[in-house]
């Protein structure tokens, strides 16, 4: 009697055990399927600005992890632990190129790291495109200009660059893609038009724009102004005494009455430049990053809007 209970109760078990594999193999193949409909899309961005184009173009389809957090450098960044896990994880990873991420390589390592160094890796430039600028202050001769996005024309061609990576990953839902790109495309070509008209307030001979880090090239050439600078772009030397002579005499040269400050730079170059010539710091413009969630700038178009009003208030 015994012996027939085990031998029944092994039984059991193994019809369980039996039916909990074959049961667990189906809901994994379910789990595989839905992904490709239902399951959000993984993806990584590696700075706020980028972040936000591909929020508005992917909706609500996307989980987004954003490396450099807002307020950053997204220059030099050091990836954690979770950066390296959710890139590995990622279906597609949005840059924005032309040199951005290019401190310490940190970003080439990150993607070695992660396994998504190849020629086929789901990795996409958002600059892809764009006619690049160039360095020219000594040691960076030649080297891009990463700031493109501070030409709203070049932000369209981040939105559509997205668009098209995002469609390559998948393809399912392109209309989803095509559909969020048009209507925000269409905000940037508004948003393009007014910074124009704005700015053309300005009398020309009055449109410089004196920051920190030189980040107002594509800037300038889109909206007519001349840019200046303490440094030519964030990396190791930042506000040494040349650099400061340098930006001191043209700004007394030039008569400048306005300077401007970014959000994500330490204010004290800048202060000090201030404090030489006795010329005010106008405002805070957005350059590299977004404004914290629910705080002025918080997205790619409230922080050119804001932009905007600065540089108006300031110069005109
Ligand atoms: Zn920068």
């Amino acid at each position: 009697m015994k012996k027939i209970l085990k031998y029944l109760l092994i039984s059991i078990v193994s019809v369980f055990v039996l039916a909990a594999c074959s049961n667990s193999q189906e809901t994994n193949q379910g789990t595989t399927d839905n992904a490709k409909n239902d399951e959000k899309l993984q993806v990584v961005t590696t700075y706020s600005i980028i972040y936000d184009i591909v929020k508005n173009v992917g909706g609500e389809r996307l989980e987004i992890h954003s490396l450099a957090p807002i307020g950053s450098n997204p220059h030099e960044y050091e990836p954690l632990p979770l950066d390296v896990q959710k890139t590995t994880d990622a279906d597609a990873v949005f840059y924005n190129g032309l040199n951005l991420e290019a401190g310490n390589a940190w970003f080439d390592k990150l993607m070695e790291t992660a396994g998504k160094s190849g020629e086929n890796a789901p990795v996409f430039s958002a600059s892809k495109n764009v006619e690049p600028m160039f360095l020219t202050t000594e040691g960076n001769e030649g080297e891009e200009d990463p700031h493109a996005w501070l030409d709203v024309r070049n932000g369209i061609k981040y939105a559509e660059n997205i668009r098209d990576g995002l469609i390559k990953v998948d393809p399912d839902h392109r209309d989803i893609y095509e559909k969020n790109a048009e209507v925000y495309i269409a905000k940037l070509e508004d948003l393009h038009q007014k910074a124009v008209t704005r700015y053309n307030e300005i009398p020309k001979e009055k449109r410089i724009m004196v920051t920190s880090e030189g980040a107002f090239k594509y800037f300038s050439e889109a909206y007519d102004f001349q840019a200046e600078y303490i440094w030519e772009i964030n990396q190791e030397n930042q506000g040494t005494p040349n650099q400061v002579t340098r930006i001191v005499d043209i700004i007394r040269d030039k008569k400048i009455e306005a300077l401007f400050l970014e959000t994500s730079i330490d204010p004290r170059s800048m202060e000090m430049v201030s404090r030489e010539t006795g010329v005010p710091i106008k405002g805070k413009v957005f350059t590299d990053s977004l404004g914290k969630p629910g705080e002025e700038g918080d997205t790619y178009i409230k922080m050119m809007e804001w932009n905007i009003e600065t540089i108006l208030n300031g110069l005109k």
